[in-house]
């Protein structure tokens, strides 16, 4: 938006009249002066009230060099609140022009909230790091100071301990890594056509026997089921969307894994994809948080106080990979406990790619 110097504005864009609570860009050059900003509740980051005067626009007037600010506005018949960068630079008298001041306006809600996001998951994956340290810390207290004392089946249950935690650790360490590894590979993928089946028995091999037998796995996917997709990427999604399954549904429940063939017209083309579900009869999702699930570093209310360890950046990675290969990725959950939860995703049928090639 562009002011005079008595701070009246005379040109304003759409999306500044939207930050500045009116619905149109007359609205704000027909409001007396400043009667804009009573409309909002204006803090700094701090959430300390800002007034008007030391606004970058009211600084730049009195003579201030380029000024910036971030503030927080929240529009008080809304309460809909906004974070906006403001940016004001005065531009000095000509022979044919008075003095302006120009603010740029950058909504930057959306950063704002991920900088939130980014914060909520390192204090979590601290957390995580810290507990298993902790334990790893104690037993080796424990060994230093009363080494002598101890018999040598309780040392070396200590230091079993202690050693169980560092690789609990390292595994974090590495579950952590993975996912970030992750993020780089959906610009990569090199798709090629890969049997479900046999990908499925091959992430399927690389978990814990012990951890599968806990659980009644059932496995439905016809041998013939072909994909077009990145072999890294399709066994990493697999791998998040199982161990999740382990992770969250109780043991001795049942855990389906099935793969159906689907065809749909697009714009008057038969398109062939593969759709692949693993179901568990676990907490399920709750409905509300199912539209943030697929989202950065979020995991469910009730787990940020659980034991189970988790960053929550499992499913956002794997929709992102999905996406990447041409397909899609969702949950299907009533939400009530019990009922578990269906994580479905879609890939394109290898032939029907082939022969299109
Ligand atoms: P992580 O498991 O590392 O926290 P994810 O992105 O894989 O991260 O999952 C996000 C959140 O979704 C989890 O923290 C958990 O709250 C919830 N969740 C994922 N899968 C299931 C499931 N099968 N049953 C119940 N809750 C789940």
């Amino acid at each position: 938006m562009v002011q005079d110097t008595t701070g009246k504005i005379i040109y304003a864009n759409l999306a500044a009249a939207h930050l500045a609570g009116c619905s149109s860009v007359e609205e704000l050059l027909h409001a007396p002066l400043l009667t804009y900003l009573e409309r909002l509740d204006i803090t700094d980051e701090w959430g300390c009230p800002l007034s008007a005067a030391i606004l970058p626009g009211r600084r730049a007037i009195q003579g201030e060099a380029p000024a910036q600010l971030t503030i927080r506005c929240v529009t008080k018949a809304t309460q809909e609140a906004r974070w906006v960068r403001l940016i004001a630079t005065a531009i000095a008298a000509t022979d044919q022009i008075s003095a302006l001041v120009i603010t740029v306006l950058q909504d930057i809600t959306h950063f704002k909230e991920l900088e939130q996001q980014k914060d909520e998951f390192i204090m979590n994956v601290s957390h995580e790091l810290r507990t298993p340290l902790t334990a790893a810390n104690g037993y080796l207290e424990l060994l230093k100071e009363h080494d002598e004392q101890l018999d040598p089946l309780t040392r070396a249950r200590y230091l079993q301990r202690a050693l169980d935690n560092g690789n609990e650790l390292t595994r974090l360490v590495n579950s952590i890594l993975d996912v970030l590894r992750a993020s780089r590979a959906v610009q990569t993928t090199q798709q090629e056509t890969l049997s479900v089946a046999q990908a499925v028995r091959e992430v399927l091999a690389q978990f814990d026997p012990q951890q599968k037998q806990a659980y009644a796995l059932q496995v439905h996917i016809p041998e013939q089921l072909l994909v077009w997709a990145d072999p890294h990427a399709f066994h990493q999604v697999l791998r998040n969307v199982l161990s999740n399954a382990f992770k969250y549904a109780p043991s001795q429940t049942p855990i389906m894994l099935s793969a159906v063939r689907r065809a749909e017209t697009q714009s008057a083309n038969l398109v062939a994809s593969v759709c692949i579900t693993v179901q568990d009869v676990g907490p399920g999702i709750p409905l509300a948080e199912q539209p943030l699930l697929f989202q950065k570093f979020v995991r469910l209310k009730r787990d940020l106080t659980g034991t189970v360890r988790g960053t929550g950046l499992g499913l956002y990675i794997s929709k992102k990979l999905i996406e990447a290969m041409g397909g899609d990725m969702w949950v299907e959950s009533s939400g009530r406990q019990g009922e578990g939860s269906r994580f479905c995703f879609t890939l394109l049928e290898a032939s029907h790619v082939t022969t299109q090639r």
